[in-house]
């Protein structure tokens, strides 16, 4: 298994932005090498293999596809165990749908959950049918993760796109009925990975670039959290909640590397 200390991380405006990998994304991945460690992503568009191939096309290495873990993989995992043998009606991108039809059968009319994913799909038709499953079937609604927006560089130009939240408020305003979410903060996901691992809060530390989601939903497990002020979160701005401080609190991967040599983080 490695060293003692597991490591979870966050991708976008951790290692990355667009597809330019950040300073120093290379060198803290080498030095965490020999832990244990998975990559989590609450973006559910893209399945692992594709997710690999960018971080590879970005220098950061060849990462196995087992080390990713995205939230559509574990919303179909957790859909398998609530249900094994599920049928489902999804809205969302093919990382998605990819992902469900290996665990259960797509079913528009007799699902046992509507599934909301980012990416595309969602309009008054898919609506329609997903509202009807939920009122007349009592089909669960499961949202993969709870972002309001997804950060996009389009040809080089920053946009905003809806993210999972935004798109599975409709679902929920129609029905009266709020949606299990899987991603951060939630523990689901944090669950999964440290299953993964084989590994527990107390040995792991997320390393993150959002105070709400990354390190809120680590902290209240129990794991220790490190922030990087390189996505979201801007140097500077004042943590939000006096209540649930990072342990690690960064301008960079680079300075993140020196403070988890000087704390022992990285012996085995
Ligand atoms: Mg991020």
């Amino acid at each position: 298994m490695g060293c003692g200390t597991a490591f979870l991380l966050d991708m976008d405006g951790v290692l990355y932005h667009g597809d330019r990998a950040l300073p120093g994304a290379r060198e803290f991945l080498d030095a965490i090498s020999d832990h244990p460690h998975l990559f989590l992503t609450n973006n559910p568009a893209r399945p692992p293999g594709e997710v690999a191939k960018r971080l590879q096309a970005m220098g950061l290495g060849e990462i196995p596809r087992e080390r990713i873990l995205t939230t559509a993989e574990a919303t179909a995992r957790w859909l398998s165990r609530e249900k094994p043998g599920f049928r489902y009606f999804a809205v969302g991108g093919h990382g998605l749908h990819q992902a469900l039809a290996e665990a259960g059968t797509e079913d528009p009319e007799q699902a046992d959950f509507v599934v909301v994913g980012e990416g595309p799909g969602l309009d008054f038709d898919s609506l329609t049918t997903g509202i009807n499953l939920i009122l007349s079937r009592g089909a669960r609604l499961v949202a993969t993760n709870p972002d309001a927006t997804v950060d996009d560089w389009h040809e080089g130009k920053h946009r905003v796109l809806p993210g999972c939240g935004a798109l599975v408020a409709p679902f929920e305003v129609a029905t009266e009925r709020e949606a299990v979410v899987i991603g951060k903060p939630e523990p689901l996901l944090y669950r999964m990975a440290m299953e993964r691992l084989d590994s527990t809060p107390e040995a792991c530390v997320m390393v993150g670039d959002r105070p709400d989601t990354d390190i809120t939903g680590a902290a209240r497990l129990g794991m220790r959290t490190a922030l990087v002020r390189t996505g979201r979160f801007p140097p500077g701005a004042p943590w939000p909640d006096p209540l649930l401080r990072p342990d690690w609190d960064v301008a960079s991967l680079e300075a993140l590397t020196a403070a988890f040599r000087e704390a022992g983080v990285l012996r085995c």
